[in-house]
């Protein structure tokens, strides 16, 4: 497996991932019951559209002078007592908070969800400076202690059932076998309440920052983010240089659509804002706060017209729940940090050609398209960067068959755009099916199509268009 290319390791986790009925299962059911959610307070708010369109406009603003807006809020955070750290690369993140840590003699890391510090690989070089790292976000936490990575950017044991997290604590932390969600939530916090109280820093991600203020706003449930930034004499914020908004006033327009669409809620149930340690005359807060703003790929993704698109996603999960894919195969699947739809757009431009293949995890159905609070075009995005990796010198080194596939694209491409070749051909190639056609469509196919076949029956060529989802086995 470690030998594999990273696109045939993925294929080869998808299959596994098809034929774990269970984990399809548990997935199924997660995702399912978020788009009802989703659903009924989408119905139960009017504003919603009007919300998502002033949401895009504003990403849209700020990603356009994001220079500018990033300046304006490195001065102010500086001015409200905070040490401010540009981060071109992920191993220049790990480095800082690592040093940081090492020079304040940091023995515990509380750390509130942060899908930026789980990009940069952030909690290894805080062990491989001497702390203890402790997830306190609950889906965080579980993941942690069975070893593994989020599958999912917003619920990252998603692909778990409570059984399955009452086992892992009745293993690990030694509390009777339960499946009851409030009894396992309860033996989460027993485990954790010590932790905060004796931890030298505290690390959460950002999920809006405030270029007029030089605030930082971050939004959770569980009240262990807050725990995180107030807590232990350090805090460090992790933040994406996109994470940048210019006004206080913005802010209300991500808070209505953001809760509604990540987890159905109006509201979650912690929103804080963060512009600088403890003043004096503070009963509490950190003595020091540092800021990180990542670059780590978003820079090349702001200068691809296309591209910068993606940098508006605010990251509320909703695009992976909606996927048929990640719906099929979930998060580990993708070996990213970032899975799912959006994750398919950011990793190629994050984590480099190990995730170039990842654009070509899509039907491109368009769900994640209807559902983006910002109306992120991710099918559009998607097709734009499979043709930067069709072009790529790596696309030489792709699987065979994805390499017939896009071959055979790039013909029909040519062919589409030549409509009386294309309708001759589509006649030839009809009567040359017709005899092994039933009602207009073919049971079974010579590879390359056979994988088609093998599932569903395909349209004779040349006959009335395709419908989508029409021919079922
Ligand atoms: S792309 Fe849109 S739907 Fe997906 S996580 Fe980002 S904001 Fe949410």
């Amino acid at each position: 497996m470690r030998s594999q290319k990273p696109a045939q390791r993925f294929i080869v986790a998808s299959q596994a991932a098809v034929a774990d009925s269970s984990l399809r299962g548990k997935i199924e059911n997660a995702t399912g019951r978020h788009l009802e959610q989703l659903a009924l307070t989408r119905a139960a708010f009017a504003p919603f559209e009007a919300e998502r369109d002033a949401a895009r406009q504003i990403k849209h603003d700020a990603i356009s002078r994001l220079d500018e807006l990033l300046f304006e809020l490195r001065t102010r955070l500086e001015k409200n007592g905070c040490k401010v750290f540009f981060a071109a690369t992920a191993a220049q993140a790990r480095q800082y908070v690592a040093g940081v840590a090492r020079a304040a003699g940091v023995k515990r890391v509380v750390k509130g969800k942060s899908m930026t510090a789980e990009e940069v690989g952030l909690n290894a070089a805080l062990e491989g400076v001497g702390a203890q790292v402790f997830e306190t976000d609950l889906g965080e936490f579980i993941v942690q202690l069975r070893g593994e990575h989020p599958s999912h950017i917003l619920t990252p044991a998603i692909h778990l059932s409570r059984q399955d997290v009452g086992a892992l604590f009745h293993e690990k932390l030694g509390v009777p076998q339960s499946d009851d969600p409030q009894v396992l939530t309860a033996a989460a916090r027993d485990h954790l309440r010590n932790v905060f109280l004796s931890a030298d820093m505290g690390i959460t991600g950002v999920n809006f920052a405030v270029a007029e203020t030089g605030t930082l706003v971050v939004v959770e449930n569980e009240g262990n983010g807050r725990l995180a930034h107030t807590m232990p004499p350090i805090y460090v914020a992790l933040m994406g240089i996109e994470k940048v908004i210019p006004k206080l006033g913005d802010l209300s327009h991500f808070l209505e659509v953001l809760a509604r669409t990540a987890t159905g809620q109006k509201l979650t149930a912690y929103t804080s804002f963060i512009s600088g340690p403890r003043r004096q005359d503070e009963a509490d807060g950190p003595q020091e706060m540092h800021v990180v703003i990542l670059d780590n790929g978003r820079g090349a993704m702001l200068a691809d017209p296309v591209l910068r698109e993606a940098l508006y996603c605010i990251r509320c999960g909703a695009c992976l729940n909606v996927c048929p894919v990640y719906r099929q195969i979930g998060g580990h699947a993708y070996a990213s940090a970032y899975p799912g739809p959006i994750g398919a757009v950011v990793s190629p431009a994050i984590f480099g050609p190990p995730a170039a293949h990842l654009p070509f995890a899509s039907t491109l159905c368009g769900a994640c398209r209807e559902v983006c609070p910002v109306r992120i075009d991710i099918p559009r995005l998607l097709l734009h960067l499979r043709w930067n990796a069709t072009q790529a010198p790596e696309a030489r080194e792709w699987p065979r068959p994805w390499r017939r596939v896009t071959r055979g694209i790039a013909r029909f491409s040519r062919l589409a755009r030549h409509p009386r070749l294309a309708r001759l051909t589509g006649r030839i190639l009809r009567t040359l099916c017709r005899p092994f056609a039933r009602n207009g469509y073919l049971r079974r196919m010579p590879p390359p199509f056979s994988g088609w076949t093998r599932f569903r029956d395909f349209p004779t060529p040349g006959g009335r268009p395709h419908q989508p989802g029409s021919g079922p086995k």
